[in-house]
């Protein structure tokens, strides 16, 4: 990767062109209709590219090979990176450098495209992901030299990638004696900020390659998968990180993916519905916004009002922090009772498995939907479902099982596993009884 720099640059710029093509142009043409295939109408197309293959492989691929996908594919990525070449190279001030920009990125993000259903509309998708380029854009016009300050603290996606990355079975790895034994030589530019010398994992590194070899001390290496997990350095651990993964991960996220196919979201908007009618207060029932606050798409019939838009935020908010207050709750009695009331947000780490099987599943059943409509579905899918769900809970369960010391381990073990229970039941629920 350090060699071909000049080929993973144009590759990124061909990364771009396309992704400029499925974000502007579907936006203008007029809507498919029933008789429209993803392969020939360009609308389908890349909604289906975007949030059919696009977002749930990113968070798989995250697991598989860290954030590859920041340093060598993002167009994001590389338009800031561009543009800061050529900026203002202003220092970065202190309110940028927040760290729990990511965490309010990530939940606004996600509610809004609800809002404005972002997953159905080219509109909404190129209101959503175009702000977030011109931010980029702008972030990188103004601030630093050549570096991708937008994407180290700003970008929606980042906090959720660092921690999903954190299980990668790849990093690059640091070999402290080689590095001090070698000849001096000009430090690596790393544009994301990392401190290549103290690196020990992959949550802010983007496997951009270009450290690769340097000082013969940096080298692509295998590890296990949740090792880094496990020997996380205390100034590693954040508290932003084990709320980015309980409130938002495993609630907003869950909220959004399911609140359109809950019979509870139906029975609160009814009862509401109801309410309101009894007293005589109908405007919430009739009244609507302009598609970019809530959804209103005459054109195929699909319009909120103002009711539907509230009930919609109050199911995401309920699920959220229920879901958020049970894992968190469960993390600080995990603690006390394992004599480490300190270790709290150390052991949220151990659900991230748990918090990237819900974001994996929850992605893919849009991919699914798109399928289904051009006729193609798998008569395997509740037995992979349930699959992913043991999958991520074992996997978990080691995690925390680990980070407990040895001698307090199964109540408190018990206790640090009521978040990923919580978020395991809300999709068995979900897909197998709802
Ligand atoms: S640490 Fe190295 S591989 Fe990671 S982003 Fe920085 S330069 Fe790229």
């Amino acid at each position: 990767m350090a060699r071909h720099a000049g080929a993973i640059q144009a590759f990124q710029w061909v990364m771009v062109a396309v992704y400029l093509l499925l974000v502007t142009v579907p936006a203008f043409l007029p809507p498919p209709d029933d008789s429209k295939h993803i392969w020939d109408n360009l609308v389908l197309f890349a909604q289906f590219a975007f949030w059919g293959v696009w977002w749930p492989f990113v968070m798989v691929s995250m697991l598989v090979m860290g954030r590859a996908w920041c340093g060598v594919f993002c167009p994001e990525g590389a338009m800031t990176e561009w543009a800061s070449r050529r900026g203002l190279g202003r220092a970065i001030p202190p309110w940028l450098r927040w760290k729990g920009w990511p965490f309010v990125a990530f939940v606004c993000t996600t509610v809004y495209g609800q809002m404005i259903t972002v997953y159905e509309y080219p509109e909404a998708a190129l209101l959503i992901l175009g702000a977030s380029t011109v931010m980029a854009l702008g972030i990188g016009l103004v601030y630093g030299r050549g570096i991708r300050v937008w994407c180290r603290y700003l970008c929606p996606a980042s906090g959720v990638f660092s921690l999903l990355s954190r299980l990668s079975p790849v990093h690059f790895r640091v070999d402290r004696e080689s590095w001090e034994a070698a000849e001096r030589v000009p430090a690596v530019a790393c544009a994301t900020l990392v401190d290549v010398r103290a690196m020990t994992g992959g949550g802010s590194c983007h496997m951009c390659g270009r450290c690769s070899g340097h000082r013969d001390a940096v080298t692509l290496t295998p590890r296990l998968p949740g090792s880094e997990v496990t020997s996380l350095p205390e100034r590693e651990v954040s508290s932003w990180d084990t709320n980015l993964l309980a409130f938002g991960v495993m609630g907003v996220a869950t909220g959004a993916f399911q609140w359109s196919g809950s019979p509870l979201y139906v029975a609160l908007k009814q009862s509401l519905a109801a309410w309101l009618v009894e007293r005589g207060i109908m405007f919430p029932l009739t009244e609507t916004l302009p598609w970019w606050m809530l959804t209103n798409y005459a054109s195929t019939g699909e319009v909120f009002t103002l009711l539907d838009g509230a009930c919609l935020i109050a199911y995401i908010a309920a699920v959220a922090v229920t879901v958020g207050s049970i894992t968190l709750a469960g993390l600080w009695l995990g603690a006390r009772l394992a004599g480490r009331p300190e270790a709290r947000w150390r052991l949220g780490y151990g659900l991230i498995p748990m918090g990237a099987v819900g974001l994996i599943i929850g992605l893919s059943s849009l991919t699914l939907t798109q399928l289904a409509a051009e006729g193609i579905s798998f008569v395997w899918l509740p037995e992979a479902r349930a699959g992913l769900l043991a999958v991520g809970l074992a996997w978990s369960g080691v995690l925390v099982w680990r980070l407990l010391p040895v001698e307090r381990r199964p109540l408190a073990w018990l206790a640090a596993m009521a978040g990923a229970a919580a978020l395991a039941g809300t999709w068995s629920l979900f897909f197998f009884v709802w």
